[in-house]
């Protein structure tokens, strides 16, 4: 995606650990006009499947699958990362590894929103070892619900969770690849 590609590059700057910031638009102030595109491409290249409800992660993953579930008329469940006193006690539960945080964490969804019948898109910023993606999967898996597919803005290619997802055969898109953060310089697949 053309688009995307130019503003990570006008916009978006590396920091240590490989960490792409894209506070501009997508992490922290939210660019919504541009943010549309994204939910249009996302429609677009998942057109053919049946979505009932797209599956994200607190707190980044919320603004662009709220946007994108525009497009798919179908509502956005949102995996909570800490127990709070609110939540339903009947919960699927994960374990996620942080890479930005470097620690492990609990996600959280209540089982009355995933239904055997749900034909699930997760949606995410990012996709770097895939550990937040693979909690979202194990919680879809324990609610019996269908996963049709992961749409994610920006893959790190050169970290291992595009390939191991791809290998499972799961239908993963992603808008743009980075190959390469080395020395500040973002390289696009
Ligand atoms: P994974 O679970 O695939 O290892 O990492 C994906 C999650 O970590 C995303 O939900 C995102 O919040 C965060 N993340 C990983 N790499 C980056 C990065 O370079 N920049 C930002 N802003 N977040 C990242």
């Amino acid at each position: 995606m053309d688009l995307l590609k130019k503003k990570i590059l006008e916009e978006g700057s590396v920091e240590e650990g490989d960490i792409l910031k894209v506070d501009s638009f997508l992490n922290h102030q939210l660019d919504i006009a541009f943010l549309n595109e994204i939910g249009k491409e996302f429609k677009r290249l998942f057109s053919d499947k049946k979505i009932t409800k797209i599956l994200t992660l607190e707190t980044s993953g919320i603004a662009i699958a709220s946007i994108t579930a525009q497009y798919f008329n179908v509502p956005v469940v949102f995996a909570k990362k800490i127990a709070t006193k609110n939540l339903d006690k009947e919960t699927y539960e994960s374990d996620v590894y942080s890479y930005t945080k470097r620690r492990t964490y609990k996600i959280k969804v209540s089982k009355k929103y995933i239904k055997p019948d749900d034909h699930i898109l997760i949606i995410d910023d990012f996709l770097a070892n895939a550990q937040a993606a693979l909690g979202l999967i194990d919680i879809i898996n324990q609610g019996s619900a269908t996963l049709e597919g992961i749409g994610i803005v920006i893959e790190k290619g050169f970290q291992d969770g595009g390939k191991l997802l791809r290998e499972r055969g799961i239908n993963l898109k992603s808008l743009v690849i980075i190959d390469s953060l080395e020395d500040g310089k973002i390289t696009f697949r």
